[in-house]
């Protein structure tokens, strides 16, 4: 009965343990994870992790870091993810809508100004890409935005873009409400248990646009402890405190969202 939209299984700290995370999340009641690349090398690793395993759904995207990966100084790098290797965004892009039959969403993708403040033009454009690819083939967009929210609705909204989640929304409420009534919808991970911010979005976002996510490894609800998607019940427990609703209630709301953005 429960769904995470947002995790990197494909990440250096499950390494070998992809499968046995896999099974925990079904004893869990994970009904589908959805596991999101990055860039080339993860995009085909999610492509052959979810072909062994019925639960995990790919998602094949291009982070926004990773898509000025050809313009930047590996040198500067500060992010927490490994520094991409250069490639070619362009061709990622083909290999996205090339595989577009085979996958859930795009995703993750978007604008981060926080890890990256310039080349916002060059993310902008990838960003665009990727959105044309998805609504090509009728799918939704999994969204990372970091200190760029007004921006990524702005574009999502111009390009006339449908179906889409914001993952992690760490912008104000005000355009949190503001994607909402736009029909995106926003995910909420287990450290909701622990932050205000999150379980303000939970608390004041219509029911109807709510989904869940783990962002594993990060964002768990144990302060230094690796997240998985296992925790997704935690998460929806935390939810359903901030609502003032039974837990029952807010997992069969969200598990109603997933149907209606994944039609799954
Ligand atoms: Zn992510």
């Amino acid at each position: 009965m429960y769904v995470d939209v947002h995790a990197h299984l494909i990440h250096p700290a499950f390494e070998g343990e992809e499968d046995a995370i896999a099974e925990r999340a079904r004893a869990a009641g994970l009904d589908w994870v959805i596991v999101n690349g990055l860039e080339p090398v993860s995009n085909r690793r999610v492509l052959e992790l979810c072909e062994r395993h019925e639960g995990l759904l790919p998602a094949l995207g291009i982070y926004p870091v990773d898509a000025i990966a050809r313009d930047i100084a590996r040198s500067g790098w500060t992010h927490d993810h490994p520094a991409p290797e250069p490639f070619d965004t362009d061709a990622e892009i083909a290999f996205i809508d090339a595989n577009a039959h085979r996958i859930i969403a795009v995703g993750e993708c978007g604008l981060d100004r926080y890890w990256v403040a310039e080349h916002a033009a060059e993310q902008e454009r990838v960003f665009e890409g990727l959105c044309d690819v998805a609504m090509r083939h009728d799918l939704p967009v999994i969204i990372h935005t970091r200190k760029a929210e007004r921006r990524s609705l702005e574009i999502l909204q111009a390009l006339g873009v449908q179906k889409a989640d914001f993952h992690c929304f760490g912008g104000k409420l005000d355009l949190a409400r503001k994607a909402a009534e736009a029909g995106y919808y926003l995910s909420i991970p287990p450290v909701v248990e622990r932050a205000d911010s999150f379980q303000r979005i939970a608390a004041r976002l219509p029911l109807d646009r709510l989904l869940t996510e783990t962002d594993c490894p990060y964002m768990g609800p144990d302060r230094g402890e690796r997240n998985e998607p296992a925790n997704v019940p935690r998460g929806v427990a935390a939810m359903a405190r901030a609502r003032d609703i039974s837990e029952d209630a807010m997992a069969s709301a969200i598990r109603e969202n997933f149907r209606r953005l994944f039609g799954r």
